[in-house]
């Protein structure tokens, strides 16, 4: 059994039964689904929104070569650089390099998942850098050691008592403090990391090609400070991030907002085209902008799951799936979880270690149902499980069980040699794991195969 299935398995049989867990994410979940009905009111035809958004994203991928070209000519012309990185490894180095001539010591970080995923944070302690996180929710999660619980939402799993626990141990505030107090300590140690930074990390929510703009969507101007007041402005970006034209911002920020959080429009929107420019009094003297791949020209390659990279990371399909709600963001193991995780961690990694993830889904369907491109969550998850298998990665025990079943299917009489009671054997004795959470299976004597001939003989 390979090391992220076992964890999987692991992990989520515990988040499945602990109560207090669930009570928590349905809280949190429950007020995200009082709100976003409310925000899709601002559109005429959401429907429509949703699918002009897919026709756009689906432009954008199509001529992904050409897009992330002419972004580059137009923000270079501005001034900033451009970085290209196949693997998480080169845009580390990139970073290091940075870093080293920047001669950096403390570093602000907006909430990124694209940093998650390349693991910046261990990876600047590891050189020696402070890496300090800025956005609240990521703030909570560094101070405890743990990595993001959610896309949108990483402390998702925390209510207002466990943060008041944790500031408490870390920071020695009241245990008993109120979140406001508890911002406000949060907001005077980072006001001064801001100071003290060096550098600024940002990811970016998208990358715009007719201006040459980097897009980012944030609710507490953190991520404003993070870029414009140390001296060097880093954003580390999927190069899926891409929409041809700023006026589709138009369309982009709301639904992002609205199937995120429910909002309207996010509080803070901001669009950097560049480090400060001559005329200007605010912002970065210089700017990098890292192109990361890590995997994504492999979905590309897939003619099939290509449409995973239209996803703007709004985190409905996560409110959404059942699975979600069971297990926890953290038991999936990958930095992203739900049904886009599932989705596409195996592309990203390897099909034969993550797999997994896309057989844990009931294939309800509601992601599908509920994401704000449209993409068609559930087949593509389907359509994992198939490449899988095409794959060859299925077990031989597996392999042999469909076999039979294939057998029985195709011919009736076999499935009418078992009786009752061996059928009851093979489920609730052969099965692994099938009485953990169930009642026994209980056949009846005759199938209905064998009842209909006796009633009807063979008509
Ligand atoms: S797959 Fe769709 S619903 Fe899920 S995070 Fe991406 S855009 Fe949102």
């Amino acid at each position: 059994m390979k090391e992220t299935y076992s964890d999987f398995i692991a992990k989520s049989t515990i988040k499945a039964a602990d109560k207090e867990h669930r009570r928590k994410i349905n809280f949190n979940i429950g007020k995200y689904n009082a709100v976003v009905p409310k925000g899709k009111e601002q559109f005429s035809d959401v429907n429509l929104a949703r699918e002009r958004a897919k026709n756009i994203k689906w432009k954008a991928i199509e001529t992904l070569d050409k897009q992330l070209e002419t972004f580059e000519a137009n923000i270079t012309r501005r001034g900033a650089k451009v970085i290209w990185a196949e693997d998480a490894q080169q845009a580390l180095d990139a970073i290091k390099k940075i870093c080293e001539e920047k001669n950096c010591k403390t570093l602000v970080k907006s909430k990124s998942m694209v940093t998650e995923e390349i693991h910046l944070n261990d990876f600047l302690e590891k050189n020696g850098i402070e890496s300090v996180e800025t956005d609240l929710g990521e703030y909570i999660q560094q101070l405890d050691g743990e990595p993001p619980y959610h896309i949108v939402t990483p402390a998702m799993h925390k209510s207002k008592e466990d943060v008041a626990k944790l500031f408490a141990e870390k920071l020695g505030t009241d245990p008993k403090a109120t979140p406001e107090q508890l911002t406000q300590t949060a907001r005077i140690i980072l006001r001064e990391k801001y100071v003290q930074a060096e550098i600024g990390v940002t990811g970016a929510n998208f990358i715009i090609t007719d201006i040459g703009g980097v897009a980012i969507t944030e609710n507490e101007g953190n991520a404003r400070l993070s870029c414009s007041m140390p001296k060097t402005h880093i954003v580390i970006a999927g190069i899926e991030k891409v929409i041809p034209s700023m006026t589709d911002l138009g369309l982009f920020w709301p639904l992002l907002s609205t199937f995120g959080t429910g909002q309207m429009v996010t509080v803070y929107n901001t669009i950097l085209t560049g480090p400060r420019q001559a005329n200007e009094t605010d912002g970065p003297d210089d700017m990098y902008v890292i192109l990361l791949d890590n995997g994504r020209t492999n979905i590309m390659a897939n003619e099939k799951q290509r449409e995973s990279l239209y996803c703007i990371r709004c985190g409905a399909c996560l409110n959404a799936c059942p699975v979600y709600k069971n297990i926890g963001g953290h038991s999936y193991g990958a930095t992203y979880s739900g049904p886009i995780g599932a989705v596409i961690t195996p592309h990203l990694k390897n099909m034969d270690e993550w797999k997994h993830l896309s057989y844990a889904s009931s294939l309800c369907a509601n992601c599908t149902e509920v994401c704000a491109v449209k993409i068609n969550l559930h087949e593509l998850l389907l359509e994992n499980r198939h490449e899988s298998v095409e794959q060859g990665n299925s077990s031989y025990g597996e392999k042999i069980a469909w076999k039979m079943w294939k057998q029985g299917m195709l011919h009736r009489k076999w499935m009418n040699i078992a009786s009752g009671k061996i059928k009851n054997w093979v489920v609730n004795s052969m099965i692994k794991g099938w009485k953990e959470h169930r009642g026994e299976m209980n056949f009846p004597d005759k199938s209905f195969n064998q009842l209909w001939k006796e009633k009807n003989g063979n008509r």
